[in-house]
């Protein structure tokens, strides 16, 4: 009989099961992969982006409406304890830029080593390849739960099982049929950080071309819905990039009444009047150049053909021999590149799983279910999402840190 039945062996999940044992509750984590981690390892390409280093109030604005419910868990364990708590496991953090904070080693292995420790030091037992199937109750309360190698039995119960992205990590929404087989209400998922497909199909032919400083403003119904400058990338489908993935959510939730227009304002410092001498400019010092070759010092080189035939200019047309006219077309296109997003990537794409379990029906300052008595929830599975910057996974150390800190 244990203390703390842990489903799910993700950053949530480990911490959970490490707070919990140093207060000296038995302790079981169950995990269906062979491993633990497997998302862990694979962030920011396993570099681990662990958190951001945004001060308590912007950090709880960035999860939107999930960030009230976060209070306590980011209270209790906000970004600077997960910082001293990875330091005291050797792993010592960088920032970079916009406060994402790395480990100095630049190896999420760094992280995942750092959790086996915590939980290794206070006795948890970890038993990989146990897929949980199905939670067992007794008069309205946890007792235990079903898997492939037969029953455990606890007083307590933490799903911690992610999200519905990257399945071969193992996250393919076992929670939600776990949770919602005892009652609970699950909110439906999308994803939340994600790349789009595009009605135009030039951008085959820019694949991995990449967008640096660029301005992307996405519209509905003539209305700006969402803007973000930094970067974005050009794909073989459509588009991508941080600004696009951190505009992603809004415009999953817009496209459900239709297309999301899109315009990257390449030069987004100047505007089109200063562009257009800055052009004129360059057309003057050019002069028996291509007008292709004048343009890559305003935008990506392979883009500048498209951008051209998008304006109806032949490319190989010399410089000197650009009309009036024709210069404002091209300045119209620099300064709003128009593409049109007409569907998002598959979910199994996502970054992160947006919906999940309803956050009504779970207590925020101890992650305990307000249906089911021993039962709590940490991490992606639930209605919580944040931005890129290290938010996700700060998500799912703070409410696992909290609910292994509340079971009694
Ligand atoms: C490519 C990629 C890069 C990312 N990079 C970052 C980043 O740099 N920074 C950041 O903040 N966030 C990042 N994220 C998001 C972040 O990884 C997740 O938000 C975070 O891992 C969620 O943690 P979790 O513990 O809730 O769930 P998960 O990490 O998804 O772990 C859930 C675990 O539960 C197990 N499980 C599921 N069902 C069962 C079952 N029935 N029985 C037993 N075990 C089960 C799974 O196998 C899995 O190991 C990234 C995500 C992806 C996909």
């Amino acid at each position: 009989m244990y203390d703390f039945i842990i489903i799910g062996g993700g950053p949530a999940g480990m911490m959970a099961a490490g707070r919990a044992g140093a207060r000296g509750k038995k302790v079981v984590l169950l995990e269906k992969k062979d491993q633990l981690g497997k998302k862990l390892l694979i962030c920011a390409s396993g570099r681990c982006n662990v958190t951001n280093t945004a001060a308590p109030d912007s950090l709880i604005k960035a999860y939107g409406k999930g960030g009230h419910f976060l209070r306590t868990a980011l209270q209790t364990f906000d970004n600077e304890k997960l910082r001293l708590f990875l330091l005291s496991y050797g792993v010592e953090t960088v920032i970079e830029n916009k406060g994402r904070v790395f480990p100095k080693s630049q190896r999420a292995a760094s992280v995942l080593k750092a959790l086996e420790t915590y939980m290794h030091n206070h006795k948890v037992k970890i038993q990989t390849n146990s897929h949980v199937l199905q939670l067992t109750l007794e008069n309205n309360r946890v007792s235990g739960v079903e898997t492939n190698h037969g029953s455990v039995f606890g007083r307590n119960i933490l799903i911690a099982t992610g999200g519905r992205s990257y399945p071969a990590t193992g996250s393919t929404g076992d929670g939600y049929t776990l949770a919602s087989s005892v009652g609970h209400a699950i909110c439906s998922t999308y994803p939340a950080i994600i790349a789009f497909e595009t009605e135009e199909t030039w951008m085959k032919s820019l694949q991995g071309t990449p967008m640096k400083n660029v301005n992307i403003t996405a519209y509905q119904s003539g209305k700006k819905i969402a803007g973000q400058f930094g970067e974005a990338l050009f794909t073989h489908y459509g588009v991508s990039g941080p600004t696009i993935l951190d505009m992603s959510k809004r415009i999953v939730e817009c496209l459900s009444n239709g297309h999301v227009p899109i315009r990257i304002d390449f030069k987004p410092h100047h505007t089109s009047e200063e562009l257009d001498k800055i052009l004129v400019n360059q057309i003057k010092r050019h002069g028996n150049k291509a007008i292709k070759s004048c343009l890559v010092f305003f935008i990506p080189e392979k883009l500048a053909p498209v951008l051209l035939n998008l304006c109806d200019i032949e490319p190989h047309k010399k410089t000197s021999q650009i009309t009036a006219p024709e210069r404002k077309r091209i300045v119209k296109q620099i300064k709003g590149l128009p593409l049109t997003c007409m569907r998002h990537r598959p979910i199994e794409e996502a970054i992160v799983t947006a919906g999940g379990i309803r956050l009504d029906e779970v207590d925020a300052k101890t992650m305990k279910s307000k249906l089911i008595e021993g039962l709590y929830f940490a991490g992606e599975v639930l209605d919580i999402d944040g931005p890129t910057g290290g938010f996700n996974l700060q998500a799912a150390f703070s409410s696992g840190y909290l609910a292994g800190d509340s079971i009694d």
